[in-house]
């Protein structure tokens, strides 16, 4: 590994020790695998590729994370998705109501 990436993993490393080192769901806590799961408004990934930006910048993106793992993490985004899906659904509901409304109003 280059030199540059070694500093990328150690910053990681100590961002996901900030974060108490473990998945916050399961209690996971094998750093290597552990992801930063936004709660917050989404800046930027926290991903190794980004750990060159600068520090502040990091430990201010990483403070609108959770701290994960792989699987828990596909939980929550599945969790998502399916809370993205019931609104689009109930945003459907409404639409088709005002529809038939305006229907109605003929
Ligand atoms: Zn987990
Ligand atoms: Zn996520």
């Amino acid at each position: 590994m280059k030199k540059w990436e070694w500093l990328r993993v150690e910053r990681r490393n100590r961002l996901i020790d900030l974060h108490g080192g473990k998945c916050v769901a399961c209690g996971y806590n094998n750093i290597n695998v552990l992801h930063f799961h936004h709660i917050g408004p989404k800046g930027f990934s926290l991903g190794i590729s980004q750990m060159h930006r600068d520090y502040e910048a990091v430990l201010q993106e990483s403070l609108k994370c959770i701290l994960v793992c792989p699987r828990c993490h596909e939980e929550e985004h599945q969790k998502l998705k399916r809370i993205d899906a019931e609104i689009t659904q109930t945003l459907l509901d409404k639409k088709s109501l005002n529809e038939e409304r305006k229907d109605g109003n003929k």
